[in-house]
């Protein structure tokens, strides 16, 4: 019983000890960079997403790169990310693998005390030696993804679907279309 404790405790001291050594290579060095620009690389997959507990997206694999320019009073951000990212089809709710890619700015100014200043400028306290980006990645995720996110066609035009659930869906009725005469008796009643 003492055995599979320490066993278990040992095993989650393992997974946190993994997340903090994973997560530290978001937190950037910006105390001492030099003024011109400097750049960084990194790789988002599971580990990444499973750290946020109700991220709809729970893996995938996305290449991150990240310029980072100094000014006087403030660095600029500036991130490229490239991959895609496994989430529920809106047609079929099977998974699909998303491709996403863009580009997005951060400014990061030095102030009294950590705020957003703007959704693109974020004022951390003065003295901080390092800045963490993986909520901005989090989020520069999100906003890369398309509206609609449905499985591709194939080179014949079919769609890629669960054709099964499709089939479900097509032969569930659909909800009834309103009584037109129903309508002209609200519209006497809103009028009285
Ligand atoms: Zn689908």
């Amino acid at each position: 019983m003492l055995f599979t404790r320490l066993i278990s405790n040992f095993a989650r001291f393992l997974v946190i000890g993994f997340t903090v050594s994973y997560f530290n290579q978001f937190l950037i060095p910006i105390i001492g960079i030099k003024p011109d620009t400097c750049s960084f690389d990194f790789k988002i997959d599971e580990s990444f997403f499973q750290h946020f507990e109700y991220s709809e997206i729970k893996s995938g694999e996305v290449q991150v790169h990240l310029a980072m320019e100094k000014e006087e009073k403030l660095i600029k951000f500036h991130f490229s990310l490239t991959g895609y990212v496994r989430i529920p089809c809106d047609r079929c709710y099977e998974p699909l693998n998303q491709k996403i890619s863009g580009e997005e700015e951060l400014i990061v100014k030095f102030g009294p005390d950590f705020h957003e200043e703007s959704e693109v400028v974020q004022v951390i306290p003065e003295g901080e030696n390092h800045f963490d980006i993986s909520p901005f990645l989090y989020e520069y995720v999100h906003l890369l993804l398309p509206i609609r996110r449905v499985h591709p066609e194939d080179e014949e035009g079919h769609s890629e679907c669960n054709p099964e659930i499709i089939r479900l869906l097509e032969a569930s009725p659909k909800p009834a279309e309103p009584d037109p005469r129903w309508e002209i008796l609200n519209k006497l009643k809103t009028n009285n």
